[in-house]
């Protein structure tokens, strides 16, 4: 039997478990429905919380019940020494979990070092198996060396591997076959994921309702209702033998929010509360002001207090300017 949470509860009763962090906002890739073309508002490096501020805060949290820890960015495997603070936020009381998502591109030469820094897990974002498709949504030649990264990552060892791909009405749509195929030969976990209206880019990205793809995949590989242990908010089918999933992340068509149990903190130390809200919390000036590991745990509280209920993505599909790169999903 699991053992009962400790977690802090929201002003809804969501037990808050899981903690996103984000250690740059920058990224090598510019997909279409991410970061703009020319986006020059990265958060300077001044401000990027350290390692030492990093593994001080997750501390935090750790001590305060969340187990859960992702790192993810902009590009996390451009930050400087990932392995080594990835192998300090492992050792912290309380983190049972750390897997980072990453698009793979630099993963090749750094796959076993991150298994041996104690990541357990890995999500790769991959919208498309054709080399020039690719190019154009991330604005990069980056098929080889991303499918170099996903090999080496299973040569480490990592298991289970997620794909992520953002499924896109008239861009990729038609790949979604092919993309269960691939990940079925290769023992990869797809999550297929519903574009968010986050900054005009994800507003423009060619919206996919994912139900009735989720009923077309059931019927053509004969998939059934699945679970996936820690699966968070993905509805999973899987194959009969159980040797294939595929995940569903439908923030629009199906939202999740009742079940939310994950806050975000961004490279400049803002908490961000939901995906889809504006509200955070600023860490940085008081990690910055000599405060006690007594006030960071009254902040926690006082922060997660505010969680809001929901995102706003379908009434207000305007509302959110940020966009993804700065929370990393
Ligand atoms: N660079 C890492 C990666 O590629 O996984 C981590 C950050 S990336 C922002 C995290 C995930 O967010 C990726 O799977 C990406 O495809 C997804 N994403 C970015 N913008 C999105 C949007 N507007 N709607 C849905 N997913 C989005």
């Amino acid at each position: 039997m699991l053992a009962p949470s400790k977690a802090i509860a929201d002003r809804f009763g969501r037990k808050i478990e899981y903690l996103r962090v984000s250690v740059t906002d920058r990224c090598d890739l510019r997909c279409t429905y991410c970061i703009p073309e020319s986006f020059k508002g990265f958060e300077e490096p001044e401000n990027w919380l350290s390692h030492d501020e990093l593994v001080r805060l997750v501390g935090v949290f750790g001590r305060l019940g969340v187990t859960r820890i992702r790192l993810t960015g902009g590009e996390p495997l451009t930050r400087r020494g990932l392995p080594d603070l990835a192998a300090r936020l492992k050792q912290l009381p309380g983190i049972d979990d750390l897997s980072l998502s990453t698009n793979a591109t630099q993963l090749a030469k750094c796959a076993d070092e991150l298994k041996r820094s104690g990541i357990d897990r890995l999500n790769v974002s991959l919208d498309s198996l054709r080399s020039d498709r690719l190019r154009e949504i991330t604005r990069k030649d980056c098929l080889d060396s991303i499918i170099g990264g996903l090999m080496a990552a299973k040569r480490a060892g990592f298991n289970p591997i997620k794909i992520n791909m953002v499924a896109m009405q008239g861009i990729n749509d038609d790949e979604i076959d092919d993309m269960v195929a691939f990940c079925m030969e290769h023992g990869f976990i797809l999550r297929l994921i519903e574009t968010m209206p986050m900054g005009v880019t994800g507003r423009n990205a060619g919206f996919l309702d994912l139900q009735p793809i989720k009923q077309r995949l059931r019927e053509r590989f004969d998939l059934v209702d699945g679970v996936l242990p820690g699966g968070g908010p993905a509805r999973y089918l899987k194959s009969v033998d159980g040797r294939f999933s595929v995940g569903f992340i439908t923030p629009i068509s199906q939202h999740f929010c009742d079940t939310c149990n994950r806050v975000r903190l961004s490279v400049e130390g803002s908490l961000y509360l939901c995906l889809g809200q504006d509200d955070k919390f600023e860490f940085r000036p008081l990690l910055r002001s000599g405060a006690s590991d007594s006030d960071l745990v009254d902040a926690v509280y006082a922060a997660i207090n505010r969680k809001p209920e929901r995102h706003d993505f379908s009434s207000q599909p305007h509302k959110m300017v940020r966009i993804m790169a700065k929370t990393g999903g």
